[in-house]
């Protein structure tokens, strides 16, 4: 795995051949050198709208839009409607706003049920070729038929009938003569194919279901293997991408492209993404959000793009993470780490620094006159001079984070104890002095002074301290609900449970952390919902939708340590 390929690093204006490639791309360059498609790259991300898309199909709207912009081609938006009981209308524009907030746009924007009218019509040919027939075997008795990888199937008892018995049937099941389950077509090909996919696999089934666009036209539904290779040839798809559990699947796409004598699109695998922690799949994603796991698709613990987006993840850091990643032909996992150092290598490029406490504990200084208050200079982004400074007020009175102080500290602990003295960020040299304590023994106030002649943060006498500290003046200070989020799952690989155990065991009862009153600097009180800061050692953070005027909600996106660079540096930067 290379971390050199981003989509910064590769140069979007160097000549195609000199790029960092892979094997989909090798086979596009090979396909325009001999001109096989006469210099064309059409290509579609094909989701099934029966939930909110995922980081895992991130990777593949990067390569199907990635590599036809690369290339001058196409990229067709297609929604796989064949299933009606499981799609809804929600799903459909879900899936459209987050392909666009990625960064992609659409050239044909299609449905699989747009094609239903030729599909039938194929399937009729099919039938009159004698390569399809109607089946009455129940879907139990269709299974037994089948055989296993190490036994041929049986030819079903229905497996002979006429041309036109075929015609009459299916026409009927068309017409809504049948019960659901009663009867299916299925593919006239091998029952004792090696390749289970071609032993006669059902083209239709009987379905009495509404269909979230066509309505109640069909009572009979295609399968997705019928309609998923006829959708690329109608669509004159060049480079079908899809994951790697559908290469068995290949043949059979073939199969009914070369019975149909139609356009023969180029079907090509890649390897799923899977991530350490992480669930990727849509149905049990669904299950989250139906038993109330979450709160939503969106919950920013969630791997949807949009729980992702709302979370403060920027599109910029998916695709630089998706570049990174490469395809390959193997199966494997990617640390979620690795996708959180993207978010911050991007975050620390563009996110405003600002103060923010969240655990607050209250330090008063006892020589800063009573009233006065002070316009600090803070520098919004030491990444980016353009960014400019702001004030922040200082006054006598501030909050610090309650882990910021020990009373008996620790060794080599060197922030804010008794007889030490810190820099506020921006601020003075403070030394605490005395503490007051709650009931309990808690120390609820630390007593300080500071020296006035080390305004901004350097002592004129060169002294040195070994700790800054941040800050927020407690009576500017704004309130805040701020939301903590930690893995979703405490198992690291959810592919790989033991029998009888649900990746659901396995939810983290910490995955979010609400923190009710947290202090930050006024600057932040209008913050617009989405917009992204560093809260200075901290970690980075973004304004949450819930946010409203006076009632600030911020959602932590990633903290600031990353646990993947030291990996990378562990590994010679080859992680
Ligand atoms: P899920 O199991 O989450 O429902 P799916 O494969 O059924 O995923 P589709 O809506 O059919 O979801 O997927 C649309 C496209 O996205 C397909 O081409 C599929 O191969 C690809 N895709 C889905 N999951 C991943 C993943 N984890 N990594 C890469 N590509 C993926
Ligand atoms: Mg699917």
């Amino acid at each position: 795995m290379k971390t050199s390929d981003t989509a910064a690093e590769t140069g979007a204006n160097a000549a195609p051949e000199a790029r960092p490639s892979n094997f989909i791309r090798d086979i596009i360059l090979d396909d325009l050198t001999t001109n096989k498609y006469a210099g064309r790259v059409q290509t579609r991300f094909p989701p099934e709208p029966n939930g909110y898309l995922h980081i895992g199909h991130a990777k593949a709207i990067c390569l199907d839009f990635g590599l036809a912009d690369e290339f001058g081609g196409h990229t067709n938006l297609r929604f796989d409607d064949t299933n009606p009981e499981k799609e809804e209308t929600e799903y459909v524009d879900s899936i459209m706003e987050d392909v666009k907030w990625l960064g992609f746009h659409w050239d044909g924007l299609f449905y699989a049920s747009d094609y239903f009218d030729q599909l039938y019509e194929w399937a009729l040919k099919l039938i009159r070729d004698g390569k399809a027939y109607v089946d009455d075997l129940s879907a139990e008795e269709i299974r037994k038929y089948r055989g296993t990888l190490t036994e041929p199937g049986k030819d079903s008892p229905h497996r002979d009938r006429s041309v036109e018995e075929n015609l009459d049937l299916f026409q009927r099941m068309k017409a809504g003569e049948f019960p659901d389950g009663s009867r299916v077509l299925r593919a006239k090909i091998d029952m004792a194919s090696p390749n289970l996919n071609m032993r006669d696999p059902v083209m239709y089934r009987i379905l009495h279901a509404e269909h979230h666009r066509t309505g109640n036209k069909w009572c009979i539904y295609p399968m997705y293997d019928y309609a998923h290779g006829q959708s690329d040839s109608l669509e004159k798809v060049t480079h079908s991408m899809c994951t790697l559990e559908f290469e068995d699947h290949r043949p059979l796409y073939n199969w009914f492209i070369q019975q149909l004598g139609i356009f023969p699109s180029q079907q090509i695998e890649f390897d799923r993404l899977n991530l350490t922690h992480t669930l990727l799949s849509k149905r049990k994603l669904l299950q989250l959000v139906r038993e109330g796991r979450v709160r939503g698709w969106d919950d920013p613990r969630m791997p949807t793009l949009s729980g992702i987006r709302r979370r403060g993840y920027p599109p910029e850091a998916i695709r630089n993470f998706c570049a990174s990643i490469g395809v390959s032909k193997t199966t494997g996992s990617i640390e979620l780490a690795m996708l959180e150092h993207f978010v911050r290598e991007d975050l620390n490029k563009r996110a405003l620094r600002v103060m923010a406490v969240l655990r607050p504990l209250k330090v008063v200084i006892d020589n800063y006159p009573e009233n006065q208050v002070e316009q600090m200079d803070a520098v919004n982004n030491p990444e980016d001079a353009a960014a400019g400074s702001r004030k922040v007020p200082f006054s006598r009175v501030l909050y610090i984070e309650q882990d910021d102080f020990r009373e008996v500290p620790p060794p080599k602990y060197f922030r804010l104890s008794p007889g030490k003295e810190v820099r506020l960020r921006y601020g003075y040299f403070i030394t605490a002095k005395s503490v007051v304590k709650n009931d309990k023994g808690e120390v609820i106030e630390v007593h300080c002074t500071y020296d006035p002649a080390t305004r901004g943060g350097n002592a004129p006498d060169g002294r040195k301290v070994k700790s800054t500290i941040h800050w927020v003046s407690a009576k500017h200070a704004v309130d805040a609900e701020v939301r903590v989020y930690e893995n979703l799952f405490t198992k690291e690989n959810l592919a790989d449970l033991d029998e009888g155990k649900d990746p659901l065991d396995y939810l983290n009862p910490n995955s979010l952390e609400v923190v009710a009153h947290a202090k930050l600097e006024p600057s932040l009180a209008n913050a617009t919902p989405g917009s992204r800061f560093q809260f200075e050692r901290l970690g980075y953070f973004c304004a949450d939708s819930d946010f409203q005027p006076g009632v600030p909600v911020f959602n932590r996106t990633v903290a600031l340590k990353d646990t993947w660079a030291k990996v990378e540096k562990k590994q010679g930067g080859k992680a």
